[in-house]
């Protein structure tokens, strides 16, 4: 786990904008020092990065290093990526280390829903408040 933290964040160090691909990289509007990549597969990355989305599903956090990363290849539309980008935040503010349980998954929805809310993402914010009781059991 330590080699693929190190070259994690040699990566996110070598990131520039790309003219070619259709991957995207930015600093998240929710937390500005937090570094966002959504991938595609046309970017070398994406196959570097494949089997951690084969394991965490549409985006994962690498806590230490603040950086976000979204499978770019798994069409969601704009509303269902930023709850994605502000779930996988919410993780990194929330300082959730790699085990997480179902707790830390229901905290990183409930402050999700706290930011898509407060920066106008209403619709992001209702799909995390729809999909609650299929994710943690209740209602957030
Ligand atoms: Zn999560």
């Amino acid at each position: 786990m330590v080699m693929m933290r190190t070259m994690i964040i040699g990566m996110m160090k070598k990131i520039t904008k790309t003219n070619n691909t259709m991957s995207k990289t930015y600093f998240s509007e929710f937390q500005s020092d937090i570094a966002v990549a959504i991938l595609s597969k046309d970017d070398w990355r994406y196959e570097v990065m494949k089997p951690l989305f084969e394991v965490c599903g549409f985006g994962f956090a690498e806590t230490s290093s603040g950086c976000v990363f979204i499978d770019g290849e798994v069409k969601l539309n704009k509303h269902e990526l930023k709850w994605v980008e502000a779930h996988e935040v919410a993780h990194i503010l929330l300082k959730h280390t790699k085990d997480r349980n179902d707790k830390d998954e229901l905290d990183a929805d409930t402050l999700a829903y706290k930011l898509l809310s407060e920066n106008g993402y209403d619709k992001s914010a209702k799909l995390v408040k729809q999909h609650s009781i299929e994710r943690h059991g209740h209602q957030i």
